[in-house]
């Protein structure tokens, strides 16, 4: 029963988890610092906790997540790593985070005192904006935070065990924005020795500054995109992990001149084979990709012809191709024998790849790789 359920063809997302740890193996080597493996958006959606055990498997040490929702299967599946949750409301359940052990970042003072009253024994870090402009506490107000976190320290309701900030323009080395981010968490780790705290993490960088910016590193690297082969720096190769293949539902022989899907945005200039693809914008491959996309089949990148609609993608097999029914049409893939990769669809979408790995839908049948 099981083996002829795994051998009917559907969409399926294979995802090579060997890849995610061989990739923080890759990122452990550029820097001394620990590495935490962020784990949010689902593991990037390649599948949190899995990845999480790769990334631990690799020499990761740590996990991080935004939300207390987004922690809480990682203690639940039994993972017993510290866990660093940075993104949640003044309102949230921060007793409950003490009670699992998360670690809770700490971005000013609503957030503090709310810590302070409901969840005593809280491990926080105390995150300053080193010019994201977006999450952190404002450099104006920081020496206040510190202060006031040291005094809840002094009276047992927090222990401020680190500092983070984050970096706007690591992706581009040159950036001065990254120079300005690293003298103004320096700045940061100066002032909160002043008032007091001796937190024994200091995180600054993600995957591009890991990779890129040795002065950026500091104790830990919060590393998310790498994880997953996601490199921005452009630096080294990491490994793609995903690959989503589909069977053609349906091959169809149609004559020059024949128009294809909703707006008829393709004709067929000669007569040629289309292939019916079971997988369109529902399940994350996005639409704005349709008239460059393409796939692999039978050996060779084949267009997709006219827009991707919902739930089907039509493509254009060429007269010739030695394809049948129910053959798998890999979508995407780490790109060893030519497929689309993931960067590919994400140039065809003008995006990035970030936002196809993580925009891929719960529909699609998913499978560890062996
Ligand atoms: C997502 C995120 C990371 C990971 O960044 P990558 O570039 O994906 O490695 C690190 N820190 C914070 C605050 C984040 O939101």
């Amino acid at each position: 029963m099981t083996n002829l359920l795994a051998l009917r063809p559907r969409p399926t997302l294979r995802v090579d988890l060997g890849a995610v740890t061989a990739n923080v193996r890759t990122i452990r080597s550029r820097t001394a610092g620990e590495l935490m493996a962020v784990v949010k958006a689902d593991g990037f959606g390649h599948g949190q906790v899995d990845v999480a055990r790769a990334a631990l498997a690799g020499g990761a040490t740590r996990l991080g997540v935004t939300s207390l929702d987004e922690a809480r299967p990682l203690r639940e599946s039994g993972l017993t790593e510290r866990i660093l949750s940075w993104l949640n409301p003044p309102g949230a359940d921060f007793a409950a985070a003490v009670r699992l052990g998360i670690e809770l970042g700490v971005p000013g003072r609503d957030h503090l005192d709310a810590i302070a009253r409901t969840a005593p024994g809280a491990r926080i870090h105390l995150h300053l904006d080193t010019g994201m402009g977006r999450d952190g506490a404002e450099p104006a107000g920081w020496e206040l935070l510190c202060r006031a976190a040291r005094e809840a320290e002094r009276h047992g309701r927090v222990r401020v065990v680190g500092i983070m900030g984050h970096l706007p323009c690591a992706d581009r080395p040159g950036h001065a924005a990254n120079a300005r981010g690293r003298d103004r968490f320096v700045w940061g780790l100066r002032v909160a020795r002043a008032a007091g705290l001796r937190p024994a993490d200091h995180h600054l960088a993600a995957t591009a500054a890991t990779l890129s910016d040795p002065a950026s590193h500091h104790t830990m690297s919060r590393i998310g995109a790498g994880l997953v082969g996601i490199d921005e720096s452009g630096t080294v190769r990491l490994r793609p992990a995903l690959t989503l293949t589909a069977p053609l539902v349906t091959i169809r022989s149609v004559a020059a001149g024949t128009a294809v899907g909703y707006g008829h945005t393709w004709t067929a200039r000669r007569a040629t084979r289309l292939g019916l693809l079971p997988v369109g914008y529902a399940d994350g491959l996005p639409r704005l990709a349709s008239g460059r996309a393409e796939v692999w089949a039978a050996g060779m990148r084949r267009p997709v012809a006219g827009r991707i609609s919902m739930d089907m993608t039509v493509v254009d097999l060429s007269a010739d191709a030695a394809v049948s029914v129910g053959d798998p049409v890999t979508v995407f893939g780490p790109g060893d024998h030519g497929e689309p990769t993931t960067a590919e669809w994400a140039r065809w979408a003008e995006t990035l790849e970030h936002e196809i790995v993580t925009g891929l839908s719960a529909r699609l049948h998913r499978r560890n790789a062996a």
